[in-house]
């Protein structure tokens, strides 16, 4: 297939250039990619970051879907504004203080929120009177700032994006069963729109938010099987109720302090995407969460062929779009069918349809999938006749969907190492791996662990084996394992 333009070779190279091969630097490849696929860019302050149009639709569809699920378990949308001096412990090191306003120094320092547990308790306590006033049960969209030393584009900038949602109960059961269902409809949202297969658990008491009894989280594995914390869920207990006054009357007239949680995903779950899915290539979408699922590319030689082959493309457009897919026809005609080939491949597109001339005589169009490269990936001689088209094309999304997440899962599953003692630790760690043992050691013997292999307790999973354990550190009897990992 050859394009409308002869004098491409130089832009076709460079596009191809441009993304440095994942095999050969992780970490150059996501910040070529980051660039490349128009993601986002650096903003002018050191750690933030401009997120553009592409990588913004990836963030909304992330948003689009939470959204539906928040509301059909209960939840609001608000908005809290910033809040003056105090915060939540152990956030202090990240936080940004507004010293001045209006020219002269402030009496009383306003933080720009790292979190909003502080201005949500001090609004609930008066929203909070009685029973009849619970569950309450709430969320917002906002940016948050944390002035964080180590920064990557998504995984971690000094201001970011997310949903924070903060309930209170009237029982520390209700509570617990809301930070859990959080945590479910994260997982959920992993692996059903990202096929991202994260491993759901508890932190440890070391890795607990300071402010939290309990911290549920979603781990993932990178595709250079870092993990990634990708969510997490708070059960507060009474911790911020406590400390704020927030109290309510209950059915026998007795004053009693709320059960809280709160729960969030960010920006950084783009990055999570980027970082299981992506190849050599460039970034690989998951359809369900692709901001364009199908590109169609004409193709023609002569002029003569053009106005045939753009509207046989432009009615495969509208056919697609009119079920539903997002489709984008890409006819621009100052670069060549070769090179929009690699330039949306490059930006992760599930699927590429071409059309050339012989395709309109026939009536038919090729249909090349991004997870499958080359040959393999493409069939000639799909029927463009509305209904066999949308038929194919949404299966094929469907394929690649499960397709990704199947991968994926066998990538995690064959890089966790079960592990029963210290040194089989130590040699899965160093190779890369996960390890997982029964655990059941000491805050101090954590700590160890992280000082002299750099991995951390990612979780206890969710999902345990059944038997008697013992701890790899100890010897000790252990109730459960946990996951040891590098992390970002
Ligand atoms: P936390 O309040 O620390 O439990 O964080 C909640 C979620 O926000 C984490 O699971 C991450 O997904 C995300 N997050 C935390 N810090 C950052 C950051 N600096 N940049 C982007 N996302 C972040």
């Amino acid at each position: 297939a050859s394009g409308t333009a002869a004098s491409t070779d130089a832009h076709r190279l460079r596009s191809k250039q441009a993304v440095t091969p994942r095999s050969q630097d992780f970490n150059a490849w996501y910040l070529d990619v980051i660039a490349s696929a128009e993601l986002a860019d650096h903003g002018p302050v050191r750690g933030t970051m401009v997120i553009r149009p592409y990588g913004y639709a990836i963030w909304e569809a992330i948003q689009e879907y939470l959204n539906v699920k928040f509301k059909e378990t209960g939840h609001s949308n608000m908005y809290f504004p910033q809040k003056e001096a105090s915060h939540v412990e152990g956030f202090s090191p990240e936080l940004a203080l507004v010293t001045v306003g209006g020219g002269s120094e402030l009496e009383e320092k306003l933080v720009v929120r790292p979190t909003s547990e502080t201005i949500v308790n001090h609004m609930f306590t008066q929203w909070i009177h009685s029973y009849r006033d619970l569950p309450l049960m709430i969320n917002q969209w906002v940016n948050v700032t944390r002035w964080e030393m180590r920064t990557k584009p998504f995984i971690r900038t000094l201001e970011f994006l997310w949903q924070e949602g903060h309930t209170a109960h009237a029982t520390p059961e209700e509570a617990e069963k809301e930070a859990k269902q959080m945590i479910e409809i994260y997982t959920r949202f992993a692996f059903e729109q990202t096929a991202i297969p994260v491993i759901g658990g508890r932190k440890s008491k070391l890795e607990t938010f300071a402010g939290a009894d309990k911290t549920y989280t979603i781990e993932a594995m990178m595709g250079d099987r870092k993990a990634l914390q990708a969510g997490t869920s708070h059960n507060l207990g009474q911790n911020f109720s406590r400390a704020f006054g927030t109290q309510f009357q209950d059915e026998n007239g007795e004053r009693q302090h709320v059960w809280q949680t709160s729960w969030a995903v960010s920006t950084r779950f783009v990055g999570g995407i980027i970082m299981t899915h992506g190849d050599d290539t460039g970034l690989m979408l998951p359809p369900k969460i692709a901001p364009i699922q199908v590109v169609i590319v004409p193709i023609w030689k002569k002029e003569t062929e053009k106005t045939g082959v753009l509207s046989a493309a432009s009615s495969v457009k509208e056919v697609l779009q009119a079920a539903g897919v997002r489709a984008k026809l890409d006819d621009t005609s100052e670069r060549t069918a070769g090179w929009k080939f690699n330039f949306w491949e490059m930006k992760g597109v599930p699927i590429r349809i071409e059309i050339g001339p012989r395709d309109v005589s026939s009536n038919c169009v090729v249909v090349s999938r991004r997870d499958i490269p080359g040959k393999a990936g493409k069939v000639f001689g799909i029927s463009m006749e509305p209904s066999t088209l949308v038929a194919y094309v949404k299966e094929k999304l469907d394929e690649i969907q499960s397709s990704l997440l199947e991968k994926a899962v066998s990538f995690r599953d064959s890089n966790i190492v079960d592990v029963n003692s210290y040194e089989e630790l130590k040699v899965a760690i160093s190779s890369g791996k996960w390890a997982r043992g029964p655990w059941s050691a000491s805050d101090s013997d954590e700590q160890r662990v992280k000082e002299e292999t750099g991995a951390t307790i990612r979780c206890f999973p969710f999902e345990q084996t059944q038997g008697i354990k013992t701890c790899l550190m100890t010897g000790n009897r252990a109730e459960e394992v946990a996951i040891f990992a590098k992390s970002y």
